[in-house]
């Protein structure tokens, strides 16, 4: 019988956990990094190598189809609309939990000092990491979107905005030229497509060793959870809103935007899911995410390809909501009253931080780091939160590609381009 790949993932998830415990038991911690978690590193590098190629070409064969500038407008407007409606609709819930459940008042004086020592240097890097965001004038985002050389932006992975506007002005380049100039360029961009698609099922082949190895290398590298009992209350807050998003908001939304069932939305991208919460990284699991919505959701390339690429590298729900429910907690264990107006503005802020976060492990922490700031909580703060980051953070970054799956079917579907399950044929890998 031919296994589904969520389960070979989610296998090799479970055997990686195991193996990775069983091996730090055994103080065979060397084994595990120096021989187990390069395959992780390659499965990663594999995935992300694809990201940028798969992006341009992808982008420009979908925005080729659509033919018409007003229906890209008609597409961007949806999109940004709904990324931004989901957005605050996170940092909402995370406030109103992290107010009601109170997580910070479970945090005693002892363990709070016992962390904030324990992770001083580490905040410390991170907050280091912040500054030179946070020198900047209002308007550098948007000048940081328009690159000065693409060739550049297509070296850095963490230039994906930049490779968008340029790839998205290419596409506009090509629907407003004559056919006869166009056409040559798109076949060719159609056919390396294909080429892109077929590279990104052979490099899922090596799915569940991948995993494998990042489950094991996790587990010998996460640090111990000695502190563990202070931090449980607010991660279950974390954990809670993160659940609320995925089980509740995008259900609903999907269901009455575009008619589709729980069921065949999440069985279509728990590959995605999966793999979002092995490498803790939306932009390396872009790949798998636009050929689960294209191939499985039915979605069709026109959108997938303008919307997810976009989400990826915007859309983070998952880190907005931690991000609200983190700077309650640091102000709440450390004391801190925060009044209303504070709390609306961590709603703005962690709305723009997290459309600033970059689509890499632990980014929504570094972001976090000026919405501390901004609310007037000491950003050093951030070594309490600091323990027990990684694990939430591979949570909220599987909300966070939920997220840009869901808005790709209901934009899809507001403009008529999402198959019916009948009409979709899936490529077998
Ligand atoms: N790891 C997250 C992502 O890639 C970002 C974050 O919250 O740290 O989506």
């Amino acid at each position: 019988m031919k296994l589904a790949l969520h389960w070979k993932i989610l296998i090799g998830m479970i055997l990686g956990l195991a193996f990775g415990l069983t091996m730090k038991n055994l103080e065979l911690v060397g084994v595990v990094t120096d021989w187990i978690k390069p395959f992780g590193t390659i499965f990663i590098n594999l995935l992300k190598m694809i990201a940028v190629p798969l992006i341009v070409v992808s982008l420009i064969t979908g925005l080729a189809d659509l033919k018409d500038i007003s229906k890209l407008s008609k597409l961007g407007g949806r999109t940004v609309a709904l990324y931004l409606f989901t957005t605050v609709t996170a940092v909402s819930i995370g406030l109103v939990l992290a107010n009601v459940i109170e997580p910070g008042s479970y945090i005693n004086e002892v363990s709070r000092d016992t962390l904030l020592e324990s992770f001083t240097g580490d905040a410390n890097a991170k907050i280091e990491l912040a500054a030179s965001a946070k020198n900047q004038g209002p308007l550098q985002p948007l000048v940081d979107v328009v690159p000065e050389n693409f060739f550049e932006a297509l070296t850095d992975n963490a230039s994906m905005l930049k490779v968008i506007l340029f790839t998205i002005l290419l596409g506009i380049g090509i629907i407003l030229v004559e056919e006869k100039h166009s056409k040559p360029v798109v076949d060719f961009f159609k056919g390396l497509n294909e080429v892109i698609l077929k590279l990104i099922d052979i490099i899922m082949l090596g799915a569940p060793i991948g995993v494998f190895s990042l489950m094991a290398s996790l587990m010998v590298e996460i640090p111990d959870f000695t502190t563990l009992g202070a931090l449980l209350v607010y991660g279950m807050t974390v954990l809670l809103g993160l659940l609320i998003m995925t089980y509740i908001v995008y259900p609903t939304l999907l269901y009455s935007f575009a008619k589709v069932g729980p069921r065949r939305f999440f069985s279509a991208i728990a590959p995605a899911q999966l793999l979002a919460f092995s490498t803790s990284s939306s932009a390396a699991t872009l790949p798998v995410t636009l050929e689960r919505v294209t191939e499985h959701l039915g979605v069709d390339e026109e959108v997938s390809s303008f919307v997810l690429p976009l989400g990826a590298t915007v859309n983070m729900d998952g880190t907005s909501l931690y991000q609200a429910v983190a700077a309650v907690f640091i102000a709440q264990a450390m004391g801190i009253h925060l009044d209303l107006t504070t709390q609306l503005m961590i709603v703005v802020t962690a709305t723009l931080a997290s459309i600033g976060s970059a689509a890499v492990p632990s980014a929504g922490m570094v972001m976090l780091v000026i919405v501390l700031g901004q609310a007037g909580i000491p950003e050093a703060g951030l070594a309490l939160i600091f323990a027990i980051d990684r694990p939430l953070d591979m949570c909220r970054t599987v909300v966070n590609v939920t997220s840009d799956s869901a808005v790709a079917v209901i934009v899809g579907n507001s403009v008529g381009k999402l198959r019916k399950p009948e009409d979709i044929h899936e490529r077998i890998l």
